[in-house]
């Protein structure tokens, strides 16, 4: 079995977690299972829609089910910390080829959970499994620990210069 790499898509510019859910379809029709957990995440994001028509990608919401507005409460450490309790388990498992960690800087920029505890977690995996990690402001150790960044630069930003908001299917 090949070993499984370390995706970070961070950065403040659009398309974090669409190319990671383009990877997850590429990979789910190449034969591989898919496992995307989305952090913090306040809304049902019609990508999680995938798994209705996809039977090799499984997508869960991970968070509390309300945006984390100033600081987080209790309930949003609870959510976070036992699903990353599940991640953890899913990665040491090898149960999937791709595990998607969608969001996971969020959880770490709001301190729901410690750094350390994710870098031991993607340490810990069962040795195949690819992992990507998605999210704006991702720390250093986050950086050291894989093997792949890209920074999404935003250049040009439609809510920007015309003050679009977010729209259905398109940016949600
Ligand atoms: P996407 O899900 O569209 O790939 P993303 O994962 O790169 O975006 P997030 O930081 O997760 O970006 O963004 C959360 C929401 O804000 C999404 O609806 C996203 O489309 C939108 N968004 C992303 N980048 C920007 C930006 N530079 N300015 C305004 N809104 C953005
Ligand atoms: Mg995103």
């Amino acid at each position: 079995m090949a070993k499984g790499y370390v995706h970070l898509y961070t950065g403040n510019g659009k398309g974090k977690t669409t190319a990671a859910f383009g990877l997850a379809i590429r990979a789910a029709m190449s034969g591989k299972k898919v496992y995307i957990g989305q952090f913090v995440k306040d809304m049902q994001y019609c990508e999680i829609k995938i798994q209705e028509i996809v039977k090799n990608i499984v997508v869960e919401q991970l968070g509390n089910g309300c945006f984390i507005y100033e600081s987080p409460k209790q309930k949003d450490i609870d959510a976070a910390l036992k699903g990353l309790e599940k991640c953890r388990k899913i990665l040491i498992s090898g149960e999937y080829d791709v595990v998607i960690l969608d969001e996971i800087t969020i959880g770490l920029y709001f301190k729901l959970f410690a750094v350390e505890d994710v870098v031991e977690m993607i340490r810990n995996r069962e040795c195949t499994v690819e992992v990507v990690m998605t999210g704006r402001y991702a720390p250093e150790e986050l950086y050291e620990i894989s093997d792949l960044v890209t920074e999404m630069r935003e250049v040009k930003h439609y809510y920007e210069t015309e003050g679009v908001l977010s729209r259905e299917g398109i940016d949600r």
